[in-house]
């Protein structure tokens, strides 16, 4: 299989007959088992396997493999320290831009791979494996690098595009404020023409990596209050103009990204930094989020997986009354249970990036990801720590990923906006207004 990664070539059992006959042998618990190694080639075999499907061709698999090495080698290792620490690793962000691993949808004009939207999923769900806070660098770039690269003055913006796929600099976006979040279209921050500048006037908040962007994306009201959806305009504004403050707030998960306030006083901002038209933010600009929504999806569904694959190696070898604990339907079938619909959400949200890298509709789609992957991947972890007993509760890898797949219940829009957008798309919108 020429071309093909290692994982996946080790995967390639003559027959079903054969593969079964190795994987018995080789399995924990049996007889023949020889440890970890053995175990761990089993793993890696049965991934490879699992890697493989309608959606991911050679080329997107091989660089799922490229990926998932660097996030073993270089970004795992400081999992824990980073939320410790409440940092992102900026060298490890140049880093992975240096890997071609930032926005790798994004022509090759800006730095980009030119490989489409499935590319920038498979990164996502292998980041998230080893740091879910640290592939937010991923998700930020290819969401904003999206809207920026559709709806920006190529001179404003070709700069930023290039800096965030070299992970140079760190983008953020900011739609919510202190009022409320579901209701976005209702947003209120002040955004006033005075000649060839916007001025900027209110707050932002619940906003991810708030204190450490260099460059945000933000929605403000240039209409009446009433205009709603129709009176909102999205500006590219750098974190050092005059007037623009920020906090840090004390998160329960994904705290080296962390999430915090911005506050605009009498912030300059010139015309060109617009995006979109005035009064279309929203109704432009917002369509981008159907793409974080499915790669939000991978996300948490690959700190899922890795919490799972953990957890079987994990039964295998713990005993209990003579046996492994694996041995006991309470302790497996749940674990059975949670694997099936992992996979089958993992499908979805390729689906919906399929679908959008195709031009076909897929909102839908994307909703669909973003309430089932983080419910189900909070509930995926909760059994696997559970599973661990008591260790499981200590400071550490499970409790860690617990905290950190939480945020993605509300980052993003709840599940209830989500259902919402789903029930719209199928009834119209006529049907369900709110
Ligand atoms: C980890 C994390 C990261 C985030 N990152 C960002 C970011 O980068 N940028 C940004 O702009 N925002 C961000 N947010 C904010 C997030 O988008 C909002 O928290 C979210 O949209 C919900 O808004 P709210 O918190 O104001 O809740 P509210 O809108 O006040 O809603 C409260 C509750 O009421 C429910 N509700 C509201 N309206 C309805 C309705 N019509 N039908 C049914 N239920 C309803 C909601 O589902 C929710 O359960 C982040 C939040 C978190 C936790």
């Amino acid at each position: 299989m020429p071309g093909l990664a290692p994982g996946i070539r080790a995967a390639q059992q003559p027959d079903s007959a054969q593969s079964l006959e190795w994987m018995r042998v080789d399995g924990p618990g049996e007889p023949g088992h020889d440890g970890r190694i053995a175990w761990d080639s089993h793993v890696a075999a049965y991934q490879g396997v699992r890697r493989m499907n309608p959606y991911l061709d050679e080329d997107l698999v091989a660089l799922a493999d490229q990926a998932r090495r660097f996030a073993v080698d270089r970004v795992a290792p400081g999992f824990q320290e980073r939320d410790r620490t409440r940092t992102l690793d900026r060298a490890l962000m140049k880093e992975m831009g240096a890997m071609g691993f930032i926005a790798p949808e994004l022509p090759e004009a800006y730095g980009g791979l030119g490989m489409g939207c499935l590319a920038a999923g498979v990164i996502c769900e292998e980041i998230a494996r080893a740091d879910l806070s640290m592939s937010y660098v991923n998700l930020l770039a290819s969401l904003n690098a999206q809207i920026l690269s559709h709806h920006g003055k190529p001179e404003v913006v070709e700069p930023w595009l290039t800096k965030l796929v070299a992970g140079e600099a760190l983008v953020a976006i900011a739609l919510t404020e202190p009022r409320g979040g579901s209701d976005a279209a209702n947003l209120r921050l002040k955004v006033e023409r005075d000649g060839d500048h916007y001025i900027l006037n209110g707050e932002k908040t619940s906003i991810s990596a708030a204190d450490q962007a260099d460059v945000t994306v933000v929605f403000g009201r240039t209409g009446t209050p009433e205009s709603g959806a129709h009176g909102v305009t999205a500006l590219l504004v750098p974190m050092d103009l005059p007037g623009v403050t920020r906090s840090r707030f004390d998160c329960h998960g994904q705290r080296a990204i962390g999430r915090g306030s911005i506050f605009f006083e009498n912030v300059r901002v010139p015309v060109s930094h617009r995006l979109g038209d005035e009064n279309k933010g929203f109704v432009q600009v917002m369509q981008g989020f159907d793409f974080s929504r499915a790669l939000i999806g991978l996300q948490v569904l690959g700190v899922a997986r890795v919490a799972l694959e953990e957890t079987w190696a994990y039964v295998a070898e713990r005993k209990a009354f003579g046996q492994p604990i694996s041995a006991f339907q309470g302790v497996s079938h749940p674990l059975a249970d949670y694997d099936t619909q992992v996979e089958a959400a993992r499908l979805l949200c390729l689906q919906a990036l399929w679908l959008k890298d195709r031009g076909l509709p897929h909102s839908a789609e994307a909703a669909m990801c973003k309430w089932w992957g983080p419910k189900l991947a909070y509930d995926v972890v909760h059994q696997c720590l559970l599973s661990h007993g008591h260790g499981g509760y200590d400071r550490g890898l499970m409790e860690q990923r617990l905290r950190d797949v939480l945020g993605f219940q509300l980052g993003d829009g709840t599940a209830q906006i989500m259902k919402t957008i789903i029930a719209r798309t199928r009834a119209g919108r006529a049907a369900v207004p709110a």
